[in-house]
């Protein structure tokens, strides 16, 4: 076995007992990026030498006795996500040239405990896809199966994970970007309960969406990171001042006593009959477990996708009205007139998804709309929150496939966009709701694509759906599947 191949907690082990060095593993995880990224296209930057840096000094913190859970491992970040002195470019062109002069508080905290940097990865452009395809710097293919999407908008993230470039990740979720991809490229990816992670030095897309979590090759690793990056931060208001659990306290087995929520009507048409198969066996192995299911109904789940996409574009279009030419790195035009300058700036600086949502969000505040789509959106909004908090009266998480069809490929569905939306199905309503998820490996389709389980559970709950996620994970070996890389 590779050194890159360990996870956290396996490192973790031989870290602190000195049986290898952080240098050793981070060189590995180096020349594994040396020997697949080409083919993958997972890193928009390698922080080689910061990472060996990182590295040395984790390994003499080490030395003097200090090792937590995630020193001196190697780890990749999303690259909207801000990180002092290295380019943060949003997979935009409109942020070239932009250096951080600060860290977000997530970076923060993995470098008060001597974690490893090792490079910024792909995404949509400001995180706003499903495929990672909108991505103005490259193209990131799916690890299982080169010709196909990674998933998005953390698809870089995920890659990274799935073919060993880095030990663990963090991305971003605003709709789904953790756990779709996480679920194409079978690995498992976590969004925190809204409030949970400091969103600070994280760049806005939609900001009451928008949570940082972990992408990991497993949940006990999800749960390490969680443990770090969760907290009350006084530079983010939306953070919540509660105390932080244990989270690997909750990895116990056995689920006896658990109830379990399947919402009727997931099995809609437009769901792949391999996912539908794996969800349902899923369900069967949860159950064999001790855990007792029972149908729940999430009368307004249905508006999800209608809602998520008012909102969303709406607070983009308000988040991105700051790139302009003036205060960020990319300008297109010098002419004296300003407004032209701003205009040309933003239409060649953002690319044609950003720009639909700018429009699409721009319309739905305007004057005389607001009330008839930004105003409703929130009304329905409020009713989706309130059904979840009724189903969470009778069971303690709710079962639902991550997306309903395996990874696509490459092409299909970017030119459009109404059925890139419908990718995020089963995850927007997560967001809306502000309660946690997490997306765990639960099978392959026919054609080896991987397959995603999605746990949600109550506001700051995410202990009771990584107790199921973990016992699902101990009761099945889907997780411990590599790819292979091959074409298809
Ligand atoms: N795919 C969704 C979108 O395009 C969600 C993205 C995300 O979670 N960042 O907006």
């Amino acid at each position: 076995m590779e050194l890159y191949e360990l996870t956290i907690h396996e490192a973790h082990e031989l870290l602190r007992k000195r049986e290898i060095s952080s240098r050793e593993i981070t060189e590995s995880v180096l020349d594994r990026i040396d020997a697949v990224e080409d083919r993958v296209g997972a890193y928009i930057t390698v922080t080689k030498d910061q990472a060996l840096a990182h590295a040395d000094a984790a390994d003499e913190s080490i030395k003097n006795g200090d090792c937590t859970p995630l020193t001196g491992v190697p780890l990749s970040i999303k690259d909207i996500i801000c990180t002092k002195g290295i380019p943060t470019t949003c997979a935009s062109k409109i942020l070239k040239g932009f250096i951080p002069p600060y860290d977000s508080t997530v970076v923060q905290r993995l470098k008060t405990v001597n974690a490893v940097i090792v490079g910024k990865t792909n995404l949509d452009e400001f995180g706003m896809g499903s495929s990672t395809e909108n991505s103005a710097i490259k193209t990131t293919r799916n690890p299982w199966d080169l010709e196909r999407i990674p998933g998005g908008s953390s698809g870089g993230s995920a890659a990274t994970v799935a073919s060993d470039m880095c030990i663990g990740s963090l991305g971003t979720d605003t709709g789904g970007s953790i756990r779709q991809p996480s679920s194409h490229c079978g690995v498992v990816g976590l969004k925190p309960t809204y409030g949970r992670v400091s969103r600070f030095g994280l760049v806005a897309f939609a900001s009451s969406l928008d949570q940082i979590g972990p992408i990991a090759k497993d949940v006990t690793d999800a749960a390490l990171l969680l443990n770090v990056i969760s907290g009350h931060d006084p530079n983010d208001s939306t953070s919540v001042q509660r105390e932080v659990p244990d989270y690997t306290k909750a990895l116990v087995s056995g689920l006896k006593g658990v109830t379990v929520g399947i919402p009727t009507g997931y099995d809609r048409e437009g769901v792949d009959p391999d996912v539908m198969g794996a969800f349902q066996k899923a369900v069967q192995v949860i159950e064999g477990l001790g855990a007792t299911c029972r149908e729940i109904i999430l009368p307004h789940n249905d508006y999800s996708v209608a809602v998520y996409y008012l909102i969303a574009p709406a607070e983009a279009s308000s988040n991105l009205a700051r790139y302009d030419g003036v205060k960020y790195g990319f300008r297109e035009d010098s002419s004296e007139d300003l407004l032209k300058m701003y205009s040309s700036t933003r239409s060649t600086g953002f690319g044609p998804e950003v720009q639909r949502r700018i429009i699409l969000g721009t319309y739905a505040l305007s004057a005389g709309y607001y009330d008839a789509y930004y105003g409703k959106a929130s009304q329905v909004r409020t009713l989706i929150t309130e059904d979840y908090k009724k189903a969470f009266e009778i069971c303690d998480v709710i079962l639902t496939p991550a997306a309903p069809t395996p990874a696509f490929r490459l092409g299909e569905k970017i030119e459009d966009p109404l059925t890139m939306y419908l990718s995020d199905i089963f995850t927007l309503s997560a967001n809306l709701a502000g309660i946690p998820g997490v997306s765990v490996p639960c099978g392959f389709s026919q054609a080896g694509l991987p397959i995603g389980l999605q746990i949600l559970a109550s506001h700051f709950n995410e202990a009771k759906f990584l107790k199921v996620a973990y016992c699902f994970e101990q009761a099945t070996e889907h997780h411990i599947q590599k790819p292979q890389f091959h074409n298809s």
